[in-house]
């Protein structure tokens, strides 16, 4: 640790104590299977039928953590936003004919209670991690948190936000790497490893990467998830759907099935090779 690494962790005393595995935070058997700490699923929840054929797929793959938005943050007023509350109600009853967990993001705090009563998991979206006063609200309800780096963000500014979270009361919060703003346009995000690798190195934070929304396209997923897996990332958050073209929300992004079979296949390998 540099004399830099030294002065950014004074500022930050409750991530410097910080200590937990992913495992512990999701509530999650033990055990060296990354399937199970892979979390998929769409975007977006369209309808009760697609969630449940995209969950039935996942689940048989033996991944153990069903994502889905149901209040979406859209650049366009124009496009889909989410199901909202019906979604919520999907989600929770999908999840749970599978034994799996629920994850999806909130975008207000007065939908606090909503998600106390559907989600297991709280995901904040990048272009919440700056909203403290949401942090602060969320933080007290007593589920695990994924934070998701805010695409503009530092690494400072990212931990800072956890530090929020930690301050008002979360014990289970969970990075998320899903990519920086860059000057190149071919992508839509770069995805930034070297943050990982720090953080792997110098805190016990656990760390997600998503390679779905830093890349913005489905067919370099493959070698981001390994390259993930290879850094150090204590699971994955990929968006999958049922079929992809005809996705309302992220599609060109949305891997398949057999993509994503073979994906869960290629990581586990590479964890087993680095462990
Ligand atoms: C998402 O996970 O669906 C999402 C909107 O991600 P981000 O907040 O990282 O853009
Ligand atoms: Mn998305």
């Amino acid at each position: 640790m540099n004399y830099q690494d030294r002065e950014f962790f004074k500022k930050l005393p409750l991530i410097s104590e910080y200590s937990t595995d992913i495992r512990t935070a999701l509530s999650l058997p033990g055990g060296r299977d990354y399937k199970s700490t892979i979390i998929a699923g769409p975007c977006a929840i369209e309808s009760f039928d697609m969630l449940y054929s995209i969950a039935s797929f996942l689940s048989k793959l033996g991944i153990k953590i069903l994502r889905g938005g149901s209040f979406k943050h859209r650049t366009l007023p124009y496009s889909f936003s989410g199901l909202g509350q019906e979604g919520l109600l999907i989600h929770q009853t999908v999840a749970q004919e599978f034994g799996m967990l629920s994850v999806s993001e909130i975008l207000h705090s007065e939908d606090i209670e909503l998600f106390k009563k559907y989600i297991d998991i709280i995901q904040v979206g990048a272009r919440n991690m700056r909203n403290y006063p949401l942090l602060h609200e969320i933080a007290g309800i007593g589920k695990p948190i994924i934070l998701k780096r805010d695409m503009s963000a530092t690494l400072f500014e990212w931990l800072a936000s956890a530090e929020h979270l930690l301050k008002f009361g979360s014990e289970k919060v969970i990075l998320c790497e899903r990519g920086v703003r860059w000057c190149d346009n071919q992508f839509r995000n770069l995805l930034d490893l070297s943050s990982v690798a720090w953080i792997k190195q110098y805190t016990d934070i656990p760390i997600l990467v998503d390679p779905s929304h830093a890349l913005g396209r489905s067919d370099l997923i493959s070698s981001l998830s390994k390259a993930a897996v290879a850094c150090g990332s204590d699971g994955l958050m990929i968006e999958v759907h049922l079929d992809p073209p005809s996705a309302l929300c992220d599609s060109q992004q949305a891997l398949c099935f057999s993509a994503f079979q073979d994906i869960t296949v290629q990581c586990q390998r590479v964890f087993e090779g680095i462990n």
